[in-house]
């Protein structure tokens, strides 16, 4: 039977429309283990769901993130079911707050009860439904790890020219829950262990084949759905292997306990074109759709570093991960309504492009996000502290550029969905910097191209930490590199046509060039941040004749980058 007739088939009665308490469940929080849904019998517990063609016209998201989404949606409404749970599932072509206004109205819904979302887009189009009369109630939401007091109490109140460093806010979070904690003390007599964690990767240690989640009958449905539905999306459905289920997350986070976090922390920041996950957790797509809970996770691996299971560095670089960078990051987005706040403070896009859409939409995903107010509420924020705005090139969309990091990763984003850490910061949104690529158009790529986006997470990584367009709100300085650190941490260079230990000529590689032009261009701003002296100090030592031979190379690279043609998505 298809999961359409099943779910229908249990549609809720009268009598339980009338006598539950209706939850609101999100598309981001499938959970019963903490929140409303935890909070009383589940034979007094009703729930909606929405599964909104709106939300998923909305941009042209990869279609692996559209089908571990759906998939996890429906087998946690059925999962919910099962356990007593009244389900009211609703498929709509609206918005998640227009439907919701809709169905309220339609079977006389008592008000329902929400955790405030996560993504400021579905804050905004609750509260626009809201204002058209759904009955809703927000409470706050224990799915995350802090509160927002934990981070007012850390920076005080919020001003757009501060900068905000992390290591603060994390040490006070370490304080108040006690996590490798003994007393005041730090567990092992440090906050961090970050020095430690820099190692490349050459195949020191086996690294163990992840386990295998074929897609089951309901996921298979998914995916024909999205293929059809969705087929000129970003990526591609094949070899779908995400846990959809909540058995197989919670498999899917037991191998990386036992098997990947005893090398997390040494290998945390190495790239390789053999193992692309490495010792990653790969939980953030599973983190930010609530099957997984930040502190269940933290608690997890503080008891390994208890039992001597993985060493206290590797422990703690995890922890420090979930603790700190992702609670400070979703904090930062909500303190600057996305970024907006930072307006009058930091220079923005000049000319920005209009941002990308699904190609299908009908006229309905178009209606609902059709700002009501003269200022679109739901356009990004384009900051652009360094003036960049050049368009993203094609390479991003998998047209190969001959740089094998770069085509890698791209690769990997396209098949996966996902790609770690370091590239994310050092090869994709590095090269996007060095060549003065539209931050906002990076976070926009970002957002569709990645299983894990969501605007809390992805604006403040990409505006933010990434590009510096914050102009140092969330970073102190521009994570930019030339090919030298690719080259260290990475066995991409010795798979590729260009020399990383040659800065000029055709054969060099165009990151070096890219990257002291970078420099150059950016002197007026960067060259007094105090944590920019060293390379500012070697910029000055370059004879003049070199720097014109840079110059040369960069604006080559820059040059080829942009003669490739993209794909068209519709966007
Ligand atoms: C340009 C750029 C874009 C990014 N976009 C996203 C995004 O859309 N969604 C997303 O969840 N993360 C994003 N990140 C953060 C980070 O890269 C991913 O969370 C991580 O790579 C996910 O893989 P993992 O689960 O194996 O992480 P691990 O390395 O195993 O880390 C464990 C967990 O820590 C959390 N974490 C680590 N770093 C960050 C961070 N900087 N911000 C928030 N959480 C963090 C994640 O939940 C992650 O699952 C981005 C980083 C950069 C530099």
């Amino acid at each position: 039977m298809s999961f359409r007739k099943e779910i229908e088939a249990l549609h809720p009665a009268a009598y339980d429309l009338a006598h539950r308490r209706w939850i609101y469940v999100p598309y981001d929080r499938f959970t019963d283990r903490v929140g409303p849904v935890s909070e009383q019998p589940a034979h007094e517990t009703g729930i909606v769901i929405v599964e909104s063609t709106a939300k998923a016209l909305r941009r042209p998201y990869h279609k692996k993130k559209l089908v571990v989404l759906i998939s996890n949606m429906r087998h946690f409404a059925l999962e919910q079911q099962a356990r007593g749970v009244s389900v009211l599932y609703h498929f709509s072509p609206l918005s998640h707050g227009q439907a919701l206004l809709e169905l309220q109205r339609e079977l006389r819904l008592p008000p329902l009860t929400c955790t405030t979302p996560a993504e400021r887009e579905l804050r905004l189009d609750l509260g626009h439904a809201q204002q058209s009369g759904l009955a809703i109630d927000f409470v706050d939401d224990p799915a995350w790890a802090s509160t927002l007091a934990d981070f007012t109490d850390t920076y005080g109140p919020f001003h757009p020219g501060k900068s905000y460093v992390m290591d603060r806010f994390y040490r006070r979070m370490r304080q108040k829950t006690g996590i490798l904690m003994q007393g005041t003390k730090p567990v092992g007599g440090q906050f961090s262990f970050d020095a430690e964690n820099r190692k490349a990767f050459r195949n020191q240690v086996p690294v163990p084949p992840p386990p295998a989640f074929p897609p089951d009958g309901i996921t298979q449905e998914v995916i024909a759905f999205v293929e059809e539905t969705y087929a000129h999306h970003f990526g591609t459905t094949r070899n779908f292997d995400l846990p959809c289920s909540q058995q197989d997350c919670d498999r899917f986070w037991g191998f990386f306990l036992d098997r990947l976090l005893p090398h997390f922390g040494a290998y945390e920041d190495a790239m390789r074109d053999d193992h692309l996950q490495l010792f990653h957790s790969k939980t953030s797509v599973l983190l930010n759709l609530g099957r997984l809970l930040p502190l269940d996770l933290i608690r997890d691996v503080e008891q390994r570093a208890v039992d001597g299971a993985a060493s206290l560095a590797s422990c703690e670089g995890f922890i420090r991960q979930i603790l700190g960078w992702r609670e400070f990051m979703r904090h930062l987005h909500q303190q600057t309504d996305g970024f907006r706040l930072l307006e009058h403070h930091v220079r923005q896009e000049e000319h920005p492009r209009p941002q990308p859409t699904s190609p299908d939409r009908t006229a309905a995903a178009a209606e609902a996000y059709r700002p009501s107010e003269p200022l679109d509420p739901y356009a990004g924020a384009r900051p652009s502290a360094l003036g960049a705005s050049l368009p993203l090139p094609a390479v991003y969309w998998g047209v190969k550029s001959g740089l094998h990091c770069v085509d890698t990763v791209v690769e990997q984003v396209v098949e996966e969905g996902w790609t770690h850490h370091i590239p994310r910061l050092m090869v994709l949104s590095n090269l996007a910097t060095l060549c003065g690529y539209s931050p906002r158009e990076l976070t926009d790529w970002f957002w569709f191209a990645f299983v894990d986006a969501y605007d809390w997470v992805v604006e403040p990584n990409v505006l933010g930490m990434a590009t510096y367009a914050d102009g140092g709100l969330t970073a102190t300085k521009p994570y930019v590199s030339g090919a030298a650190y690719i080259h260290r941490m990475s066995n991409f260079c010795g798979h590729c046509q260009y020399d990383p230990k040659q800065a000029t000529g055709p054969g060099s590689c165009p990151f070096t060039a890219l990257y002291w032009t970078f420099l150059e261009r950016n002197q007026a701003i960067l060259k007094t941040n105090p944590r920019m002296g060293t390379p500012y100090m070697a910029l000055s030592k370059r004879p003049e004749q070199d720097l014109v031979q840079l110059r040369v190379r960069a604006a080559e690279a820059v040059a080829d980058l942009a003669s490739f043609r993209r794909p068209d998505y519709g966007d």
